[in-house]
Parts: C-alpha cells; sequence; structure tokens
C-alpha cells in the first residue's frame, strides 16, 4: 500500500483494476474495500465493499479470521444488501475449512444508507452503476450554520438566544470524500455528493483508444476520455484516478494523463498507480 494525502485527508491505498483496490483512512477509523485483505486493513474496525469483484471483496473471510487470531473485536464489513446472505454461507464454509468458529458481522446497506462513524462524521451510501449491483461511499461531516436570519445579529444577542434554546443553526452536510467503487460514469452527473466531494476517488479503468469508451461502458466502467469530456462537472479539490487496467504501465499512464487532461483539472488530478 502506499500514502496519498490531501489536507487533513490521509489515504492508504493499493489499486490496480480487477487486481486489488482497497482504500484505508485510519483517521476516521475505515476502509473502503478490501482488496485480498492487506495486513494493514485488518487493524480496521469498519469496511465498506463497494461490490462482489474479488478484486475488491476476497479479503473478507481472511478480515474476520485474523481479527479472532488477533483477539480483536470481530468488526464490521458494510456490503450491498444483496451480497449479506451468500458472504454469510461463504464464511460458515470456512468456519468448517479452518476448524474453529469466528464471530463476524456484515451489514447489508442500500441506496441513501448512512452509518455513522467517529465524532461528527457519517458514511453514505449511493446505488452505483456497474455489471452487478455495488454502491459508492461518501464520507459526510455533519456540521451546523447559524441560520440565514441570524447571520448579522452581534455575538452577545447570538448568545443569548441560544441560551434561551432557540433553534438558531441550520445543519449542514458537507462531503469530505467521496469513493466511486467500480461504476459508469453516470456516478458523477447523478450525485451532487460526487460532484462536490473535497476529495474524489473515482475509478479510471480504460484510458486509450485499445478500450474505447463503448468498451468501458460495456464492463461497467469509466474511461479517461468521460472523465476528459466532463471534466467541467467536477468541483472536487482533488481528484484521485484509480482501478487503471492492470495492461498499462504506470509510466504510460502517466504520460497519457499529461498529453490528455485540459489544463482545468489537470494539477487537481493524482493518478494512484502501481
Ligand atoms: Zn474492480
Ligand atoms: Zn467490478
Amino acid at each position: 500500500m502506499r500514502q496519498y494525502r490531501y489536507k487533513h485527508i490521509t489515504i492508504d491505498a493499493i489499486s490496480i483494476g480487477g487486481v486489488e483496490n482497497c482504500y484505508l483512512l485510519k483517521d476516521y477509523k475505515f476502509a473502503v474495500d478490501i482488496g485480498r485483505g492487506p495486513q494493514q486493513v485488518i487493524e480496521i474496525p469498519n469496511i465498506f465493499i463497494t461490490h462482489g469483484h474479488l478484486d475488491h471483496a476476497a479479503g473478507i473471510p481472511y478480515y474476520f479470521s485474523q481479527r479472532s487470531l488477533k483477539g480483536k473485536e470481530p468488526g464490521t464489513v458494510y456490503v450491498p444488501k444483496k451480497l449479506k446472505k451468500p458472504l454469510n454461507a461463504i464464511l460458515k464454509k470456512w468456519h468448517k475449512i479452518e476448524g474453529f468458529q469466528y464471530s463476524n458481522t456484515i451489514k447489508g446497506l442500500k441506496h441513501l444508507s448512512t452509518v455513522p462513524l467517529t465524532e461528527g462524521y457519517y458514511i453514505k451510501c449511493f446505488e452505483s452503476f456497474h455489471r452487478i449491483p455495488g454502491l459508492s461511499y461518501a464520507l459526510m461531516r455533519k456540521t451546523s450554520k447559524l441560520k440565514k436570519e441570524f447571520l448579522n445579529l452581534p455575538g452577545e444577542q447570538i448568545k443569548k438566544l441560544r441560551e434561551s434554546k432557540k433553534d438558531i443553526f441550520d445543519a449542514q452536510h458537507i462531503c469530505v470524500a467521496f469513493f466511486s467503487g467500480d461504476t459508469t460514469i453516470e456516478v458523477l452527473e447523478k450525485y451532487p455528493e460526487a460532484r462536490q466531494a473535497k476529495v474524489l476517488v473515482i475509478e479510471c479503468t480504460y484510458i486509450d483508444d485499445a478500450r474505447p469508451i463503448e468498451r468501458a461502458r460495456k464492463w461497467g466502467h469509466i474511461h479517461l476520455d468521460e472523465i476528459i469530456d466532463k471534466h467541467k462537472l467536477f468541483e472536487n479539490e482533488k481528484i484521485f484516478l484509480t482501478h487503471f487496467s492492470r495492461r498499462y504501465q504506470p509510466s504510460y499512464i502517466k504520460e497519457i494523463l499529461n498529453q490528455k487532461l485540459p489544463d482545468e483539472i489537470k494539477n487537481r488530478i493524482e493518478p494512484i498507480i502501481f
């Protein structure tokens, strides 16, 4: 895994399309996808799985087994609802194979489900557009903002209003980071959270004409040319491109990005490549 940073957001990541994908946000106590179960992810209590393809989900039995061996709390793996039953059946079989019973908690999520994390932060789910059921995940921060009508009042008066328990605040929900998982570009068109997230981690499986847009769409993925076509939609401060096909060498990816990306978006983009 390698570490990526933007302001106060630190992401430990590994990402190769079709091979292994895992993003870990230690400070917020969660990971998105588990890949093949890298050692670092065993320590994380909440894992959000975008979909059931093995490059994102293979490490689930290993995660529960390792946590049990280390005497840790079982941890919770959150999955798109349809995966809960088959995964529990698989885990039962692993208990038999391993010859010991360990506890595991798998929770099903659907479009717009929310899960509280650390103080003031929560995860919000969005249906993704892939070949099998999937979810994108947004790390949200809830804050409160003074209502418009009180904005110009002097501090003393605001203090009095607060003491009188008058409701002078509006809740504000800010998308801190958005993880697309495997999906077509619709995820960006449909969800303002994806466009406005401070940090966007978005898949970009294909980048050249050997695998054109139609092919990317057919397999439920995003092509770099679509990101370029729609680059005005991206309001994000930082955009990490991930899940590049393993057919591309890192130097080739850098070269293509450098050639093709328009200046307005280029300086906000960083590829996660291995
Ligand atoms: Zn994948
Ligand atoms: Zn997939």
